[in-house]
């Protein structure tokens, strides 16, 4: 591709409602422009990053056995009534009505519409296993649209839907489709994990979330540094530590701590650290019961984990009134002993002693306390969030921490829709049986936005080559000049040739705006053409993350070049 050919309207300012970067530079780039909120043009530059990643999706969904249609974008009403879900689906659904006044709406999943599918068509349990996918253009009426192709309303995504005649079909067809987005990523040549993840509102029991790792990510996720074990931190589960706590050495003592509220203060008064001490939080639930939970200083509480453990849908820290009336003291000095609330402990503190503690009295702490010889807990459980260096509770390696963006995600999703929709086949024994189903999503968009979040710096883009609009920038750094307009034109004409996609920077612009924009757009390999270096009979030749620069001989240069490409493409 040309360059003056092309159309490429790049951006020197970043529009104003770009709040995150990959947003920033796919505008900034050429690559998207805004319709409406939430609603995007992929432009030329865009289109192709989008093809990308859907001609790998549709490559390893094939591989795997999935077999491509396409479903209606516009999708009738009773469909959704027999599912429920008109009345369920908020006003994310983008609801409307043909001339004849009949209810339509526009599709933000499949389900219904291949369920019915389905049970139209299949009937035996020799039909099965199938595992039918789309990539589709869908809608959801998000409140808030932002972050550009990261949470739009209309969205290009891929979904997979499979059918089993029983629950073990069904976790062979989940654990294929758990494969296959693992290779698609890997190819995408992408950092992520695949996290356990809850089913949330779509139902079903069995989930995992595909994370591209970035520090803009909205998600904070563990991973394992040797095995594949990753959880969102709220669900992380920690091993109970190991061995007992060293026997009680000191006597309870009680030291005045004005004002002194913090565990950090605290210490800081005491001379310890506060991973010596021990922290007291009140807590209530819906049904006003008020918990104390100890914790180690510097620990911090996952209330998920509280409130799965407590059987409790919500709860908060008790106000002010509240702690008062529980330990007889303001915040800030609470503690164990004495408290005649429930009161559950961190496994972390079970192999701690002589610690220092809330007092129950206003501007009073203990010191020397001890679990058994001073206070009872009612159990010791895992409460508290993962931190980085905690033990992967499936091997012996270590946790690490990241922030990730969900690109894809896989759900067991059980019977929901073919028990409502009434999906039934006969099994082996001429037996009735309802349709365990599955469904696996990718958000194409999405996925190349993530690309971005996890692959930039302050000039811009930085492709992986699997998905790089272009694999080569070649720029002719002045292609008035005649030697040096007939060396590009053939370096152009050679990789073409090698099978290399290239976009040729033949603009008449300075320098200096030309390289500017092949960093904002990212392409992996630039090759500059110069009067300067032509006379010693070769390119320069740099790569867009490094930024090194190489000479690189004229002869045999396109070949390569288009041997570092097909290196890439395989890392990926
Ligand atoms: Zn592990």
């Amino acid at each position: 591709m040309r360059y003056t050919q092309y159309f490429l309207p790049t951006l020197k300012e970043t529009p104003g409602d770009a709040e995150v970067i990959s947003h920033q530079l796919m505008a900034r780039a050429g690559m998207i422009r805004k319709v409406a909120a939430g609603i995007y043009d992929y432009l030329p530059l865009g289109l192709r990053v989008i093809r990308k990643v859907e001609n790998i999706v549709r490559e390893e969904m094939n591989r795997a056995g999935a077999i491509e249609l396409l479903m209606p974008a516009v999708v009738p009403g009773n469909l959704w009534e027999e599912s429920g879900r008109w009345q369920e689906y908020g006003k994310e659904l983008l609801r409307l009505k043909d001339r004849k006044e009949t209810n339509f709406c526009i599709g933000p999943t499949h389900e219904e519409v291949v369920t019915e599918i389905i049970r139209g068509t299949v009937n035996s349990y020799r039909q099965l296993p199938v595992n039918l996918y789309q990539i589709q253009t869908k809608f959801r009426d998000e409140l808030r649209p932002r972050f550009g192709l990261m949470r739009g309303r209309e969205f290009i995504m891929k979904d997979a839907y499979s059918f089993d005649v029983d629950d073990a079909g069904a976790d062979i067809s989940y654990e294929k489709m758990y494969q296959a987005y693992r290779r698609i990523f890997e190819r995408c040549g992408l950092k992520f994990r695949a996290v356990e993840a809850d089913s949330g509102t779509i139902g079903g029991t069995s989930s995992h979330e595909f994370m591209v790792l970035a520090e803009t990510g909205e998600d904070a996720i563990v991973s394992c540094d040797s095995c594949e074990y990753a959880a969102n931190v709220e669900k992380a589960e920690l091993n109970a530590p190991v061995g007992d706590a060293p026997a009680p050495s000191q006597p309870l003592g009680k030291v005045a701590t004005p004002h002194l509220k913090s565990i950090e203060d605290v210490a800081r008064f005491l001379k310890e650290k506060p991973s010596t001490m021990i922290k007291t939080l009140v807590f209530q639930n819906e049904h006003d019961e008020v918990v104390a939970v100890l914790l180690r200083g510097d620990r911090k509480l996952n209330e998920v984990k509280l409130c799965n453990f407590l059987g409790c849908n919500h709860l908060q820290l008790a106000d002010e009134a509240q702690v008062r009336k529980t330990t007889g003291a303001p915040t800030g000095f609470s503690g164990p002993i004495g408290l005649s609330c429930r009161v559950l402990a961190d496994q972390d503190v079970a192999v701690m002693s002589d610690f220092g503690l809330g007092a129950n009295e206003e501007n009073f702490h203990l010191t020397g306390a001890n679990y058994g010889r001073d206070f009872q807990v009612e159990a010791f459980v895992d409460l508290r969030e993962a931190v980085a260096g905690d033990d992967c509770p499936r091997c012996t390696g270590k946790l690490e921490i990241w922030r990730g963006i969900e690109v894809g995600h896989v759900f067991k999703l059980g019977t929901k829709y073919s028990e409502t929709m009434n999906a039934t086949v006969l099994d082996d024994q001429g037996k009735e049986r309802i349709l365990v189903m599955g469904c696996y999503g990718i958000g194409i968009g999405r996925t190349a936005a993530a690309a971005i979040e996890q692959n930039h710096d302050g000039n811009g883009i930085i492709w992986p080559m699997p998905l790089a609009p272009f694999q080569v920038i070649v720029t002719m750094l002045n292609p008035n000049d005649e030697s040096v307009f007939t060396a590009g034109e053939k370096l152009y004409q050679d990789l073409l040739d090698e099978g290399v996609e290239v976009l040729l920077d033949d603009r008449d612009e300075r320098p200096g705006r030309k390289f500017k924009d092949a960093d904002l757009l990212g392409i992996p390999l630039r090759i500059n053409v110069g009067a300067r270096s032509l006379k010693e009979q070769s390119f320069e030749f740099q790569e867009r993350r490094s930024g090194e620069r190489i000479m690189l001989p004229i002869d045999g240069a396109a070949a390569t070049i288009a041997e570092q490409v097909r290196t890439a493409l395989a890392a990926g």
